[in-house]
């Protein structure tokens, strides 16, 4: 049966046209779906009994199914297990930020671009999400927390590359577009240059996040084997000729390993690579963990520091993710979706 979450609101309204009339019941059915996330056709309390009935028989509306969630981190954080309906699981993490919440989403089963320094990409490949898997995350987490949709930001930052599942992103964003403001919502990418350009061409654009993580291309392909598919100078040509709306910056996003790119010099050679691109830079000490490399170490505060101060001489302006989530092994680049032990080590 088709899930209703599915479509975007063009192919809603045209598979209940058949089956709902007159035209405003397929608006209230719409407000349920896209406005208010209900999980269940019996919560549409003002519908007649008998709609609901048929709707149940014609299609579902089934979100991931929650399967655990973490007591909560020192600064409140949580994490949300998922299991789909295939068995596959994944994660999303609760945070909350004072007056605001963020939401960070997963959008695919795991991660097949590899990244050395990335759980998600140890663990290996896995299948797209559906519109109806990634917005289940959110409806879920959002109604546990009665969190009022104005009140939310939406990163697309777990698990998986949301890029390479580009069409199952845009019908997402097309329903989340509908309570939460495009600028609220922040898709991060590895750098896959097509998607990017498709991106651009949206109407309704959310954030766009890159994670460059190094200053030049010979170490961004030893630690991001995707690099030699889309060069790190076609890369910042894309972001180059992105167009970034008023009041909005690119993030750069780029993750600090000790002696490795968080010295002076990768600073100054960050700020010149990103020169003539409309960014800031969003500095993220490493979250270490067993199945990663052990040379990959978090730089000490002082290194983080010395490294932000030399791209704010440099012009560029820079924040430093506070890990949220560490402890609860939720934080980025630390979500994999498996309780099981790793099917292997990589290195040691
Ligand atoms: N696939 C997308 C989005 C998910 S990863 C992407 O790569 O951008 C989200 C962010 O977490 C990326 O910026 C990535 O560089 C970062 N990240 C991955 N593993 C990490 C780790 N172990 N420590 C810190 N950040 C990490
Ligand atoms: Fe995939 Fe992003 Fe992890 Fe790289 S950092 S392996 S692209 S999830």
């Amino acid at each position: 049966m088709q899930n209703l979450y599915d479509l975007s609101s063009s192919e809603l309204e045209s598979a209940l046209a058949g089956l709902v009339s007159p035209p405003f019941r397929i608006r209230q059915i719409e407000e349920w779906l896209h406005v208010r996330g209900v999980a269940s056709f019996d919560e549409m309390s003002n519908l007649p009994k008998e709609l609901r009935a048929s709707l149940a028989g014609n299609f579902t509306l089934a979100f991931p199914e929650n399967i655990e969630v973490t007591t909560p981190a020192p600064d409140g954080s949580r994490k949300y297990l998922f299991k789909l309906a295939d068995g596959n699981r994944i994660e999303a993490v609760y945070m909350p930020m004072g007056e605001r919440t963020s939401v960070c989403l997963s959008s695919q089963a795991g991660c097949a671009v590899g990244c050395t320094f990335c759980v998600t990409g140890f663990f290996g490949a896995g299948r797209n999400l559906t519109p109806a898997e990634m917005l289940g995350q959110l409806f879920t987490i959002r109604r546990e927390h009665s969190i009022p949709s104005e009140m939310l930001n939406v990163v697309f930052m777990g698990m998986g590359e949301p890029l390479l599942n580009f069409d199952h992103l845009v019908t997402t964003l097309d329903i989340m577009s509908k309570t939460i403001a495009p600028k609220r919502i922040t898709v991060s990418t590895s750098g896959i240059i097509p998607g990017i350009d498709a991106l651009a061409k949206l109407e309704h654009r959310p954030n766009l996040a890159v994670s460059i993580n190094a200053p030049d291309r010979k170490r961004r392909e030893e630690i991001m084997p995707i690099t030699s598919k889309y060069p790190l100078d076609e890369l910042i040509a894309s972001l180059k000729r992105y167009p970034v709306e008023k009041g909005r910056e690119i993030t750069a996003e780029y993750v600090l390993l000790a002696g490795y790119n968080d010295s002076h010099d990768d600073a100054v050679a960050l700020a010149r690579l990103l020169r003539g691109v409309k960014a800031k830079v969003n500095a993220i000490p490493f979250n270490p963990d067993p199945n990663l490399p052990a040379w990959m170490k978090r730089p000490q505060d002082a290194a983080i520091d010395r490294f932000v101060n030399t791209l704010v001489k440099n012009g560029v302006r820079v924040t430093v993710r506070r890990s949220k989530g560490n402890e609860i092994a939720a934080a980025c680049g630390q979500l994999r979706g498996k309780t099981e032990p790793p099917p292997r080590r990589r290195r040691a």
